[in-house]
C-alpha cells in the first residue's frame, strides 16, 4: 500500500476534459499535473511528468466532492427507519440504534459509508458522529485516507433521547476536547475536528455556549442541524421565546465556523443573521423529502449572501450518500420551486465543491482543480448515451443531470487513489457487506427496536 501510494502522489493525467470549478468556472482540455499530492498545472502540463501518465481518454476530471453534512455512525441503519417525520425517526428508530452501537459495529458502519462516499465521487466529509465510542468512527476515517472533518455528537438534554445517548454536560464537552486534540490536524491536516452539538432540542443552553465559547478559542467548527422541521421549530421558539437561528447566534453558535445542516425553515432575519455572521448552511434535499421536512429555499438563501454546501445527511433518511444524486436533487428542487435556471446544474456542482469546501474552512486547499490546491480528483467516464453530442458547454448539465455515480471512475484524494476503475483500492466491499449485515444484527438485537 505505501509503495502504490508513494507512485500516485506524483502522476499526470492528460487527455481530460478539466471541469475546474474555479472563479471563471473555466473549463480546459489538457492535462492535469500532480507533484506529491499536490496540483502544479492545470491544462498546459508542465514538462516532462515525474511520475505515471494516465490517459483519461476525454473522461472529465473535476474536485473531488465536498459533503458538508453526513452521519457515518446510521450508514448500517438504512432501510430500518420508514415512513417517519423527524421526531419520530429519531426517537423511535434511529436513537435507540444510534446507542446500541460497540465500537465493532460502529467502525463497520462507517466503513460501509466513507466506501460509498468515495465510490460516488465525494472526496471530503462533515460528519455529525456519535455520543459514545466516537474514537471508532475517527480511527476509521483516519485509516480510510479521505478528507473529513469529524465530531463527537453532543446530547445532554431532550425529551425522547434514550439513556444510552444521554450524557452529562460536563463528560460531554470533556471528551469533545479530547478528541479535538487528538484529531484537529490529523495527518498534515486531512481530519479536523467540529463541535457536533446535535441540535437545540437535546442540547442545554450551557453547553451550547461553552461550545462557542471553545470554537471561537480554539478554531474548532461547529456543527448541528438547525430549523429541519415544523414541529422542531415551534418546541424550540416555545422553549426558548426565539426562532432558531436567532436562538443559536445568541449562544455564539454563529460564525463562518458552523455549519448548520437543513435551514429548511428559516425567515428573512435568519437569513439575514447566517449571511452577517457567515454561517453555512449545508441543505439535504434527499432527506428533506424523505422525512417530508420541506424544500429549502436554496435559491433566497445564497441571494441573501449565505455560502450554502450540499450533503445526504445519514443513510437511513435517504436512504443512499451520493453526492451526485444530491446535486441533482438540488437543482430539480429550486426548479419546481422557483423556476428552471434558478439553480442552473454548474450551480448546484458549484454547491457540491466549493460550496462545501468553503463551509469547512478548506476553500484554500480543495474544491477546484486548480494549481495550488491539494490533488482530491474525480475522473468521470464520458462516451455512453448520457454525454448526448458531448458538447463542452453541455458537462455540467451532464455530470449533474443526466449523469450519476456509476459514471465516477477513480477518485484521489491529496493524490492518492482511493478508487480505481469503480473499485475501492483500500477496502474488500463484498466483505465489509457480509460484516455490515452481522453488525446490524447485533446492534438491532441490543438495542430492542422491532
Ligand atoms: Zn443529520
Amino acid at each position: 500500500m505505501s509503495e502504490a501510494r508513494l507512485a500516485l502522489s506524483t502522476f499526470r493525467l492528460e487527455n481530460a476534459l478539466v471541469v475546474t470549478m474555479n472563479d471563471d468556472r473555466a473549463i480546459v482540455r489538457g492535462a492535469v499535473d500532480v507533484v506529491d499530492g499536490r496540483i502544479v498545472a492545470v491544462g498546459t502540463a508542465s514538462g516532462p511528468s515525474r511520475g505515471p501518465t494516465i490517459d483519461c481518454g476525454g473522461d472529465v476530471v473535476m474536485p473531488g466532492l465536498v459533503q458538508a453534512h453526513v452521519h457515518l455512525c446510521q450508514t448500517l441503519f438504512r432501510n430500518q427507519a420508514e415512513d417517519r417525520v423527524l421526531l419520530r425517526w429519531l426517537r423511535e428508530r434511529i436513537w435507540p440504534l444510534e446507542g446500541a452501537h460497540t465500537p465493532e459495529t460502529l467502525a463497520v458502519s462507517a466503513e460501509l459509508g466513507i466506501g460509498e462516499l468515495l465510490r460516488s465521487g465525494t472526496t471530503c466529509l462533515l460528519d455529525m458522529g456519535t455520543v459514545h465510542h466516537q474514537d471508532a468512527v475517527a480511527e476509521t476515517v483516519a485509516a480510510s485516507g479521505i478528507r473529513a472533518m469529524i465530531g463527537k455528537a453532543m446530547m445532554d438534554a431532550g425529551e425522547g433521547v434514550p439513556a444510552t445517548l444521554l450524557e452529562r454536560t460536563t463528560d460531554s464537552l470533556d471528551e469533545s476536547l479530547r478528541q479535538a486534540r487528538r484529531w484537529h490536524g490529523f495527518d498534515g491536516d486531512r481530519v479536523r475536528y467540529a463541535f457536533a452539538p446535535r441540535f437545540v432540542l437535546s442540547c442545554t443552553a450551557e453547553l451550547q455556549r461553552e461550545v462557542g465559547r471553545l470554537s471561537a478559542l480554539h478554531g474548532y467548527g461547529v456543527h448541528t442541524h438547525a430549523s429541519e422541521q415544523v414541529e422542531e421549530v415551534a418546541l424550540v421558539e416555545r422553549l426558548t421565546g426565539m426562532r432558531n437561528v436567532e436562538y443559536l447566534e445568541s449562544l455564539g453558535l454563529c460564525s463562518p465556523r458552523a455549519v448548520f445542516a437543513h435551514c429548511v425553515h428559516v425567515d428573512g432575519g435568519e437569513r439575514a443573521t447566517l449571511a452577517r455572521t457567515g454561517t453555512s448552511v449545508c441543505h439535504c434535499p434527499s432527506s428533506n423529502l424523505k422525512l417530508g421536512s420541506g424544500i429549502a429555499d436554496v435559491v433566497r438563501l445564497r441571494a441573501s449572501g449565505v455560502n450554502v454546501a450540499l450533503g445526504a445527511d445519514g443513510a437511513p433518511c435517504n436512504n443512499g450518500l451520493d453526492g451526485m444524486l444530491e446535486a441533482r436533487l438540488a437543482h430539480l428542487l429550486q426548479c419546481a420551486t422557483n423556476g428552471p435556471g434558478s439553480l442552473p446544474a454548474a450551480d448546484a456542482l458549484w454547491l457540491a465543491t466549493r460550496g462545501g469546501a468553503r463551509a469547512l474552512g478548506w476553500d484554500s486547499m480543495i474544491g477546484s482543480v486548480e494549481p495550488g490546491k491539494d490533488a482530491d480528483l474525480v475522473r468521470v467516464r464520458r462516451g455512453d448515451f448520457r454525454s448526448g453530442s458531448g458538447g463542452d458547454a453541455d458537462v455540467y448539465e451532464e455530470l449533474v443531470c443526466a449523469g450519476g455515480r456509476d459514471l465516477v471512475r477513480d477518485v484521489w484524494v491529496r493524490g492518492v487513489q482511493l478508487v480505481s476503475a469503480g473499485e475501492l483500492t483500500r477496502l474488500d466491499a463484498a466483505a465489509l457487506a457480509v460484516r455490515g449485515r452481522a453488525a446490524l444484527r447485533d446492534v438491532v438485537e441490543r438495542s430492542g427496536v422491532v
